[in-house]
């Protein structure tokens, strides 16, 4: 099986790709998907996080109120690198379970950080999603409630455009409408089925 993954900085446009691929078929493996149900209640992570950041970062319904995670991370790279520690291993081997699990020609594997965590050994091909910056910030300033300065924050903590586009085997340049991207989707998908035979 040909694994192919998924990446490109916040705002790129990357859950709108995963869909597209969905849609048509392709088993799409979602690692926000797997990091959100790591710290489900009553889920080992949820107690390691609880001893780093405390209770006041779990709701009454008991789940995790991932705005005062988000926000204490930002503004303190020591508890970024050890809520890290707590979830990038367990989220490499849940990803490496579903994997294994998967009888497909080819599948897609989306994860935001795959360069920034070194994660590409996982994966057989690279498809980064480009996006201007300019154009990230208005699409995330659209979509969440966050500053200009917390999107700016994120972004520079994520690698920057030229790493991605040296890192990349494919690239979807996504400053167009819907419809364009739609089209790119398929072409890539024809081209994956295509590849996925010699693999
Ligand atoms: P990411 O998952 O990389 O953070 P998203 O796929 O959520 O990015 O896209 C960010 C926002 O921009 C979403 O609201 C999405 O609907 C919108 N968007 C993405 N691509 C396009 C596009 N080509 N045209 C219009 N809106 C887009």
């Amino acid at each position: 099986m040909l694994v192919v993954g998924l990446t490109g900085g916040i705002g790129s446009g990357k859950t709108t790709v995963a869909n597209g691929f969905s849609a048509l078929g392709v088993s799409v493996i979602d690692t926000d998907q797997l990091a959100r149900e790591l710290v489900e209640p009553g889920q080992p992570a949820l107690d390691e996080i609880i001893a780093v950041f405390g209770k006041d970062c779990i709701a009454r319904d008991g789940q995790l109120k991932r705005a005062c995670i988000r926000q204490q991370i930002y503004s303190d790279a020591g508890l970024k690198s050890q809520l890290e520690a707590i979830l990038h291993p367990k989220i490499r081997q849940r990803i490496k379970t579903l994997l294994a699990e998967l009888r497909e020609t080819y599948c897609i594997v989306a994860i935001p950080l795959l360069l920034e965590t070194r994660q590409t050994d996982l994966v057989d091909r690279i498809l980064v999603v480009d996006t201007a910056e300019k154009e990230q910030l208005t699409r995330v300033a659209a979509r969440d409630s966050l500053s200009d300065n917390t999107i700016m924050a994120i972004m520079q903590s994520q690698a920057d455009r030229n790493t991605r586009l040296q890192a990349a085997d494919d690239i979807i340049v996504n400053d167009g409408d819907l419809e364009s991207l739609a089209e790119r989707i398929l072409e890539l998908h024809t081209y994956y089925m295509e590849i996925a035979y010699d693999h």
